[in-house]
Parts: C-alpha cells; structure tokens; sequence
C-alpha cells in the first residue's frame, strides 16, 4: 500500500470562543482545527486532526502538514513508526508536532481499516472502563461553576474542572465556595495554566488538599522539574500536567522526579497516537495515572478515545463542555460544532483545503 495523496482543512467553530484570564495569556480559545486526509493506491483513507489555538494559526497548521506531508507520499502507511521518526527529525527542529500528531493519527486510521479492527485492538485491546469529566470555560464565577457542577452532575459527570491561577485568595475561594455547596459525589479539578511559581502554587495546593479536590493541573512552568517535584511530594493534592510536553521523551524525565501523580498527554500535540501510547507506557512503569488532556475536536477526540480505552492506567478523558446551551453536554461533541463541515466531506479545492500529491511532493 502507497500513501497518494494528503489534503487539509481547516474547519471553522461554530461556537463562541472560551476567553481565558490575564493570568494565563488573556487569549481568546477558538475551537476551530484542521483535518488532514491521507489517501492510499488501495482506495483506504486515514483522518487525522490538530489545532491551534485560532482559526488563522489553523491555516498555518494546514500548511505545515502540507510540507510534512511531502516525506509521507509514496511511502507504505502501515509503517507508522518509520513514518513517524522520519518527521520527528524535521518537528524536533521546526517545532511542528501538530503536523506530525494529525499525520500519526490519519496512518493509524488507515492501518484500523486495512485491518478492519478499531485502533484500540490495534495498540493491544481495552483495559478498562473510561470515564470522562467535564472541563469548563474559564470566565464563571464561583458562583456560576457550582450551579454548573450541579447541572454536570445531574447529566451524568462525576468531576469537573475549572481554570484556576486567579491569584491565592481567589483561587482558594472558588475552591471553598464550590466544594461547600456541590454534591459529594462530584469532584472538582483545577487548572493553573503553568501560571504560578512554587511558592504560591503550594498555598493553593495546600486549600485543594483540604477540600480533597481530584487535582492541581500546571501549577508551575512544565520546564521546572525540580519545583514540580518538590510540590507533588509535599502536597496531599495529586499534581498533574502537561499537555504542552512534546513528544513522550520530556515524560520520563518527570515521571523519575517524581514530578506529578497524573500525566495528560494531548494527541493532537505530543506525537498523536504513537507519541501518547509511548507516554501510556512510560506511565505504566512509573504506577502513574494517564488522563488524556482532550480539548479538541471529533475526530482527535476518537483517536484520544482509542489510546485511553488500551492503556491500562487510564480511566478518566477530558471532555471539553464549550456551551452551556445545550441540553445535553455529554452529547455536544457530536453535535454540529464545525461551521463549515462540508470541507471535510466534498474534495473540493477551495480556500479551506490544502492538497499535496505526488506531482506537487
Ligand atoms: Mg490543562
């Protein structure tokens, strides 16, 4: 089998974008993202998924699988590893590991249906139940997230997350405000965003200990080992992180520090499909917890799906809820998130769609 042909396309969001606070960047998070299509001589196609942050970095994103992709024709897809070290000694110079992450996903898709097995019985079976917990937008008060808790409860969720680095006092404070008034079978996370120092991220540690929250995500800079390390052996609160990490290597040096209790490798990110069942891996030999950092779209969505459901310490994905007008937020990411899906299912050449083929590769 031969890859012939790869298109993108960026797809726009149809739902308002999620603001994040000063603390962490004041950035607008569009969940807009790009599909990347590969075809094969055997008339098998792959899809694979990434995004940025923005639909116009997205368009940047498009075009760095578009120049990746030119190693990837003409070459057999069921090599996905050969694949993938090809385009690693490029993205560990050029920093594309979005590009490489879509293309790993898109070959595993086609080795799924050449096989006519889902990836999961692929990468060795499932083993176990996954759960998924809720990540909230960033802008709610205090108030505003505990009738969100109840209303994620009552839909079925048994956790949720929200954004945190608000400062010590506040942070503490949104945390006492929402596990005084929330049920007690529903947990609450919080998220940093890397915004803190050691110091500070201890304090607020040391109240999400007291309230027994689920855990402290990117309290600190994911470049600082030393102080991560030092925060996960002196705090109760499991300290996870970091869906910034690429590809799985930078794990290893964490996990022998000690550095946190949960690891969340992003797929869209750290290498796709083979760069988070090699973190799985390391994980596993380390008796940690894998929980998927999964904020993005269906299909990467799917593919993080297949790699948690094979790797045996994982039980629990992200599950983005990006509106809270729906009536079901279990229910959303199926739902019509994409603004212009006719990109991905017409091969049309139009603005929104990057081809590279043999001719052009
Ligand atoms: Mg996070």
């Amino acid at each position: 089998m031969e890859v012939t042909d790869i298109e993108t396309a960026v797809l726009g969001s149809a739902v308002d974008a999620a603001s994040l606070p000063a603390q962490v960047g004041a950035r607008e998070l569009e969940i807009s993202s790009v599909v990347v299509r590969i075809h094969t001589d055997e008339g098998i196609t792959g899809l694979g998924e990434s995004f940025y942050r923005s639909e116009e970095n997205n368009h940047f994103l498009a075009e760095s699988i578009e120049a990746m992709g030119r190693h990837v024709i003409g070459k057999d897809p069921r090599d996905i590893k050969a694949i993938w070290h090809e385009l690693y000694l490029h993205v560990k110079r050029a920093g594309a590991y979005g590009a490489l992450s879509a293309i790993d996903e898109a070959l595993w898709d086609i080795a799924g249906k050449n096989a006519g097995l889902p990836v999961y019985q692929l990468l060795g079976g499932q083993t176990s139940e996954v759960n998924a917990y809720a990540t909230f937008p960033a802008d709610k008060t205090a108030d505003e997230l505990t009738e969100y808790a109840e209303w994620l409860s009552a839909k079925g969720f048994e956790a949720m997350k929200i954004g945190a680095g608000f400062g010590i006092e506040e942070d503490r404070n949104r945390i006492k405000t929402i596990m005084d008034e929330i049920p007690d079978d529903f947990g609450l996370a919080i998220d940093a965003n890397t915004s803190y120092n050691v110091t500070d991220a201890r304090a607020v540690a040391e109240t999400g200990s007291e309230y027994e929250i689920e855990w402290f995500e990117e309290p600190i800079a994911h470049t600082d080992i030393q102080g991560q390390a030092e925060l996960n052996k002196s705090v109760e609160v499991p300290i996870s992180g970091y869906q910034t990490h690429t590809p799985h290597y930078p794990a290893l040096d964490h996990l022998k520090a000690n550095a946190l209790d949960i690891y969340q490798p992003s797929l869209d990110y750290v290498g796709g499909i083979t760069g988070a069942t090699r973190v799985a891996s390391l994980v596993e030999a380390f008796n940690k917890e894998m929980v998927p950092h999964a904020l993005g779209p269906a299909i990467n969505y799917a593919a993080s799906l297949h790699v948690a459901a094979a790797s045996r310490q994982c039980e629990l994905i992200e599950f983005a809820v990006l509106d809270d007008d729906v009536d079901d937020p279990g229910r959303y990411i199926a739902g019509p998130y994409v603004e212009n899906q006719d990109a991905i299912t017409c091969r049309m050449v139009d603005e929104s769609i990057h081809r590279v083929n043999r001719a052009s590769a």
